[in-house]
């Protein structure tokens, strides 16, 4: 058990929180990233990343973040491997306690804890992921051109991933538990009309096939729950499209959220109800859910910690 005081405790160990760590150290305010339990975020669980500007060639997911963390650790930002459990802002400076028994105190907070996507559950899905089975279209989609892939859920993002996956793939089938989707009508039309889209109703996905050596999804085996028919449909990639959680769990009661549980902040800023505290990356914002973005968000929350900290000086020198 160890304590520790930093004028900037980031919580989240994402693009969000790696670049909120780099802006804040740079600035001279000794943060500290938490790192939480998911060391470096969702891009850990993607393969290769080719969107994110600076790398010429793909780079790993996985490479990728450990580059942020690096680059942060060698500008000073001290990374505890741990993850906040409890928080108590109700006294200033904000108190969270860790999984590890530590007590961390910080005059500002960034909250950068990210969301997670929701899976499926079948035991080949952890096998593939990476490998044939992903949750963002916009990263792996180019990875399967000219390919069969699937999408699975019949929500907005299930629409616009199997859209945006026909400008790659040979065919994209959406797989759907019920007959009726639940994304907007327009994009319901959009897929009508695209003759590269297909739709299995009423389906649910009961295994992922693939090849060992190289790993490589190859199809998946699906049920029809008004008939309880199966059948093996052909697929190279399957993208899981059945909706994201917000990490907030810990703060619910204490910070204002949305019905889904993001954190609400000010209009154009990362700031939320509680001030010094901060909320950015995905954890504030679900519409876009990409790391470019992310990282932005945690620019701005470190900019706008900096700014609260030398409000709060001037406001103590001046008593
Ligand atoms: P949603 O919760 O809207 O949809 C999830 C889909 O996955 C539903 O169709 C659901 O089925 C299905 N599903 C859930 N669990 C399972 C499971 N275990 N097995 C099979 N299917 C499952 O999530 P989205 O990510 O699509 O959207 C999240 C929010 O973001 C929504 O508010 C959405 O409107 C918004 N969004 C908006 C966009 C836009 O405006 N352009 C783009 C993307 C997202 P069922 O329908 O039966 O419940």
């Amino acid at each position: 058990m160890a304590e520790y005081k930093t004028p900037v405790l980031i919580i989240g160990s994402g693009p969000a929180g790696y670049t909120a760590g780099i802006y804040t150290a740079r600035a001279g305010l000794k943060p500290i990233i938490v790192s939480g339990e998911q060391i470096g975020g969702q891009l850990t669980i993607t393969n290769l990343v080719e969107n994110y500007p600076g790398f010429p060639d793909p780079i790993l997911g996985t490479k990728l973040m450990e580059d942020m963390r690096q680059q942060a650790q060698n500008l000073g930002v001290e990374i505890i491997n741990d993850k906040i459990v409890e928080i108590d802002f109700k006294n200033h400076p904000y108190e969270c306690s860790s999984e590890n028994h530590n007590l961390f105190s910080g005059q500002t907070i960034i909250i950068a804890t990210g969301a997670s996507a929701r899976w499926l559950g079948l035991e080949n899905e952890t096998k593939y992921r990476g490998f044939g089975i992903s949750v963002c279209a916009t990263c792996d989609g180019i990875f399967f051109k000219n390919k069969n892939v699937a999408v699975i859920g019949g929500g907005n993002t299930a629409a616009e991933e199997a859209l945006f996956l026909s400008n790659y793939a040979d065919f994209v089938t959406i797989i759907h538990r019920r007959d009726s989707l639940r994304a907007d009508k327009s994009l319901q039309e959009k897929i009508r009309r695209n003759h590269k889209i297909a739709i299995e109703w009423n389906s649910v996905v009961e295994d992922i096939i693939g090849k060992e050596n190289p790993l490589e999804v190859t199809g998946l085996k699906i049920k029809n729950v008004k008939t309880d028919q199966t059948k093996i449909l052909s697929v190279n990639g399957v993208f899981i499209a059945i909706g994201h959680h917000p990490n907030t769990e810990i703060f619910k009661g204490i910070l204002n959220m949305d019905e889904q549980g993001y954190i609400i902040t000010k209009h154009d800023s990362t700031q939320t109800n509680i001030p010094g505290i901060f909320a950015a990356g995905d954890v504030q914002s679900p519409r876009f859910r990409q790391a470019i973005v992310a990282a932005g968000s945690g620019c701005i929350a470190a900019l706008e910690a900096e700014a609260y900290l030398l409000e709060q000086k001037f406001k103590y020198q001046n008593l």
